[in-house]
């Protein structure tokens, strides 16, 4: 197997996850497969357990696990489903190794920091690589060059190299500022953070230098001649509109030709066609399509904002540019809403997303029942299912204290309540990685819009949540709101939809997990369709 690193320099949240995904798509495009792995420096075990405001979504994969959402951007890209073998965290790099420690796996050997854990790394990464039969590992390391957290991951980089030398090459995605009192591109940064990696042994085979507008030639011979890189070694990597651009300008650049003579790989076949296709569905979808998306987590600004819910917003595109729209969405403020409800008439379409406790939980609710009474689109993604449920319970039910016992664990009416045995995990505090997680099976009512949408009877899709529709309400909920999928032996509710609506479909898993640019969720499909068909008061 061959390896190529990915790391970020100069600063964060310049799309690493994306070029590195990027470059999974065009070797896998090139005709080879591939191995994608995130490696985070965090100790956490795993992302499950992070605030999704300060580390971004959790995206969950089939078998269970809970990453990062780097994840979701390497699925999306390249069209096939990853296990937890393409996610590690520093967390269970120690965890195995001190582990292994415990139970004489180093044969009396003195454990230390180096080598050992980054041999646990490059046994991960091998593993990653098994697990795909992959002729190619992409390893992204997380962080940012520099840091003391990520120094490990570079030294298992490093110790590779010395191993394998013609099988390892570094890939340095940097960044080059234009600061507005100056007016031109500053390189020295992007030469400090290369200064940095020489440091810890590693020398960059290819630099991605990411700016607001392509690198010039002068900066290009420059960069090159202080980096100790060649001059077409270094690609642009300018602002796009959209990140469906990335590959296609990687692909203008040269660099998977680049990757494959350093690793001296013969390309087997060249095909971006289809992602170039979907590119320029995005770049021409004109037609605005205005989605309002309501949530408690808006206080911290929109770019947080947006990484915590960037599934969502993906399916939403995928789905939306299929059918030639632009959506514009808007994020709205389940705790202002009580005040303003009717601004929800501005909109063509209403997503409640997941999310956890009982802040601002009434907007949300009141948001569903506008939607229900209103005849406005709405799609519930789990929170935004058990709330439906909750709502329609309250206000058409006439249970008037209805709820779930995640906010009232006393109320007369537990239309969603918490399974025995996930109440134990909550009294042991086993709280990581024991929610219901990962693929479930569901299978779907004859007759029901979803089945419709999904074209089959039974689907299955990624579940990550710890309260459940309580079936002692089932009777309640078979008339406008029933119930339209459940487990294959009936006894979880996974689906509810309204009769006699545009569109009112509440899932209790996360569909947007499983949408990609080049094959759209059929529930996203369906959801734009619907709101596509509302013509708003101009
Ligand atoms: N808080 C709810 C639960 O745990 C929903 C979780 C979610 O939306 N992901 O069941």
């Amino acid at each position: 197997m061959k390896y190529i690193f990915v790391s970020g320099g100069v600063i964060s949240g310049i799309g690493k996850g994306v070029a590195t995904a990027s470059i999974a798509l065009k070797i896998g495009s090139a005709g080879f497969k591939v191995a994608p792995l995130k490696i985070d420096p965090y100790l956490n075990v795993d992302a499950g357990t992070m605030n999704p405001i300060h580390h971004g979504e959790v995206f969950v994969l089939d078998d269970g696990s809970e990453t990062d959402q780097d994840l979701g951007n390497y699925e999306r890209f390249l069209d096939e489903p990853l296990n937890k073998t393409n996610y590690a965290t520093s967390g269970q790099v120690y965890l195995s190794v001190i582990q292994r420690e415990r139970s004489l796996g180093y044969d009396g050997d003195c454990v230390e920091a180096v080598p050992h854990i980054p041999e646990e790394i490059i046994r991960r990464i091998d593993e990653a690589g098994k697990s795909k039969k992959a002729d190619i590992a992409v390893i992204e390391i997380g962080g940012t060059v520099g840091e003391m957290q990520n120094v490990f991951i570079f030294e298992a980089n490093r110790m590779l190299k010395l191993k394998k030398p013609e099988d390892v090459i570094h890939i340095h995605l940097s960044y080059l500022p234009i600061p507005p009192s100056l007016g031109e591109m500053k390189s020295k940064p992007v030469q400090m953070s290369v200064k940095e990696l020489n440091s810890m042994g590693i020398q960059p085979d290819i630099l991605l230098a990411r700016s607001g507008v392509p690198v010039d030639e002068i900066r290009r011979k420059k960069l090159a001649l202080f980096c100790s890189v060649e001059p077409e070694d270094i690609i642009s990597a300018p602002d796009v509109r959209n990140i469906y651009e990335v590959p296609v300008n990687y692909e203008d650049g040269g660099l998977s030709g680049r990757i494959l003579q350093k690793l001296r790989l013969k390309r087997k076949n060249k095909d971006l066609k289809e992602w170039r296709k979907f590119e320029s569905k995005v770049s021409s979808a004109d037609k605005p399509l205005k989605i309002g998306i309501v949530g408690k987590y808006f206080s911290t600004g929109d770019f947080t904002l947006a990484d915590s819910y960037i599934s969502v917003i993906e399916a939403l595109k995928h789905a939306a540019f299929t059918q030639g729209y632009k959506p514009e969405i808007a994020w709205i403020d389940s705790g202002k809403l009580l005040k303003d409800i009717d601004q929800l008439r501005d909109y063509q379409g209403i997503i409640v997303p997941g999310g956890f406790g009982s802040r601002d939980i009434e907007g949300k609710i009141e948001a569903i029942r506008f939607c229900r009474v209103n005849k406005i689109p709405y799609f519930g993604l789990c929170y935004g299912m058990q709330l439906a449920v909750v709502e329609y319970a309250r206000n058409v039910l006439r249970m008037a204290e209805a709820n779930t016992t995640e906010i009232d664990p006393k109320t007369k009416y537990p239309v969603i309540h918490i399974m025995s045995d996930q109440q134990k995990k909550l009294l042991e505090k086993d709280y990581g990685g024991t929610m219901r997680l990962g693929a479930w099976e569901c299978k779907l009512k004859p007759g029901s819009l979803v089945r419709k949408l999904y074209g089959k009877p039974k689907i299955s899709e990624r579940h990550r949540h710890r309260y459940e529709f309580n079936n002692e309400f089932l009777k309640q909920f078979n008339k406008e709101l029933y119930v339209s999928g459940t487990s294959p032996d009936g006894k979880l509710v996974e689906i509810v939809e309204m009769k006699d609506h545009p569109f009112f479909v509440g899932t209790q898993f996360h569909p947007e997990l499983k949408s990609r640019p080049l094959d759209p969720h059929p529930l996203f499909m369906g959801f734009i369709k619907a709101a596509s068909k509302i013509i708003l008061p101009s």
